[in-house]
This record gives structure tokens, C-alpha cells and sequence, in this order.
């Protein structure tokens, strides 16, 4: 089994060719995508495409560039939304402080209201964490959620460490195969599997060898590739244990007849 767990597939990058790309994750021995919103309006899109296709579950969540959008009803349609039964997980949330869109004073306190959000929803966590590892770790742990994933995982083992102390899986983008990745490739290497999470982020950070192309489910292959290289193990290995793991933090259960 191969699951691609932080997509977005409702990005307006797939307008044209949406279900091609569905197809070819199939026929890439993809099983399961989840896509990630990033704000309402993409939420929705998110639980739409998930109602329309069995292999696609779907996140909803405001991403740290979008919370300065945020207004009076957001909260209550997102509560809404999470009523939809694909919707496995609140986000992604976190914090940018590379690109700082949204004032960081502004980022932590919408943070803050997410993760309320997100437990009183009962859902896991996915967290965007660039450049704010300290201040992402003291959020989620003075929330008490231990439930989640740091999608594109960009600490050191040090910070591994205690995000899995944490309870939280992290998870690998295809950043990892590329050569100066050394820090993450470390991470992979001293981080037991049954942590971690593949993940595609496409259209975003494709893999070698299609970078500088828009990346999609299907090049998560290679991504498994180069955490088997890492690891030691088989791909296949790397796949499965990956996508158990995906399957135990989002609650999925796949009915029989999508379990190949
Ligand atoms: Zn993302």
C-alpha cells in the first residue's frame, strides 16, 4: 500500500487536468491521496473532491498566509465542514516565518484558535512549521493535542525527538531526494518508520528526477525510493509501514473493496 498523505489536488494548478492526475496516482500503486486545505474556500474544494472520489480523504484548516482572512463566521463554517465524513484532519496550520504573509503576533494567535478549533473537533493535526520550530512546539504543546503530523518535517533529530516524545508522526517530502538535503536525510535515517509519513505537498516540491516540473501523487514513489535508500529497507517496505501509519493518525479505515 502507497498513500500520498499531504496533497493539493484542489489547487487550481489541477483545473485543467484534475482527473488525469487521479488516474495516474492509481496507476502509480497510489491507494490513498489526502488533500490539504489551506483556507475555506479551498476546504470546501478539498471535501468536495474527497466526496467525489473514494481514494481521496480531505483536511480543512486556515495555512498561516491565509489567517489575516480569517473573519467572524470563518470558525463556524469550518466547524461545519468538518461535519463531512472524509474529513480526517484539522489543517494545515502552523506558522511561517520565512515568508511571514500574516504578522507573526497575528500567526501565533490564529495558531492558538486552530488548535482550540481542532480539539474540540477531535481531529488530528497537520502542522506548517517554516522557520518557527520553537514557537510551533510550544503552541501544540501548551494545547495538549497529542494527535498530529509536521508536514515537511524541517528540524533537526534533536527536534524529531521530541515532536515523537510528543506523540506527533512527521512527515517526508520529496525535498529528501535531493543531495543537499542532508539534515532531513539524517532525520530519516535516526527516525524509526513507524514515525513517518510520506508526503507528495504537490503542486509543490517535486522530487528528483521531475524537479522544476509540477509535482502530483504519483512521483510519491520516488520519494519512498530514497527513504528505503536511507533506511535500508525495501521500497515496498518503506510504502506499507508509511501508509499504516498514515491510515492510524487520520482514523481511516478503508472499506474492503478500496483495500487491494
Ligand atoms: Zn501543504
Amino acid at each position: 500500500m502507497l498513500i500520498d498523505s499531504h496533497a493539493h489536488l484542489e489547487m487550481k494548478e489541477f483545473d485543467n487536468d484534475r482527473n488525469d492526475v487521479i488516474c495516474r496516482a492509481k496507476s502509480a500503486g497510489v491507494d490513498f491521496i489526502v488533500t490539504v486545505g489551506t483556507n475555506l474556500r479551498l476546504s470546501r474544494r478539498a471535501v468536495a473532491l474527497a466526496g467525489q472520489n473514494e481514494n481521496i480523504y480531505a483536511t480543512i484548516g486556515i495555512h498561516p498566509h491565509d489567517v489575516g482572512k480569517i473573519g467572524n463566521k470563518t470558525y463556524d463554517d469550518l466547524k461545519e465542514l468538518a461535519r463531512e465524513k472524509k474529513v480526517v484532519a484539522y489543517g494545515e496550520i502552523g506558522l511561517d516565518y520565512f515568508r511571514n504573509i500574516v504578522p507573526q503576533a497575528e500567526q501565533l494567535e490564529k495558531f492558538g484558535e486552530q488548535l482550540q478549533l481542532a480539539k474540540e473537533l477531535h481531529l488530528p493535526v497537520v502542522i506548517h512549521d517554516r522557520e518557527a520550530h520553537e514557537q510551533s512546539l510550544q503552541m501544540i504543546k501548551s494545547s495538549g493535542i497529542h494527535q498530529g503530523v509536521f508536514h515537511c518535517f524541517s528540524g533537526d533529530y534533536a527536534m524529531a525527538k521530541q515532536c515523537l516524545d510528543w506523540g506527533f508522526y512527521l512527515s517526508v517530502p520529496g525535498v529528501v531526494t535531493f543531495n543537499k538535503s542532508k539534515t532531513m536525510q539524517d532525520v530519516v535515517k535516526k527516525v524509526p518508520l513507524s514515525s513517518l509519513l510520506l508526503e507528495t505537498d504537490c503542486p509543490y516540491l517535486t522530487p528528483d528526477p521531475f524537479r522544476g516540473k509540477r509535482n502530483e501523487p504519483a512521483y510519491i514513489v520516488h520519494t519512498a525510493k530514497k527513504v528505503a535508500e536511507i533506511k535500508g529497507l525495501s521500497w515496498e517496505e518503506v510504502a506499507a509501514v508509511s501508509a499504516q501509519n498514515t491510515l492510524a493518525l487520520f482514523h481511516i479505515e478503508p472499506s474492503p473493496d478500496t483495500n487491494k
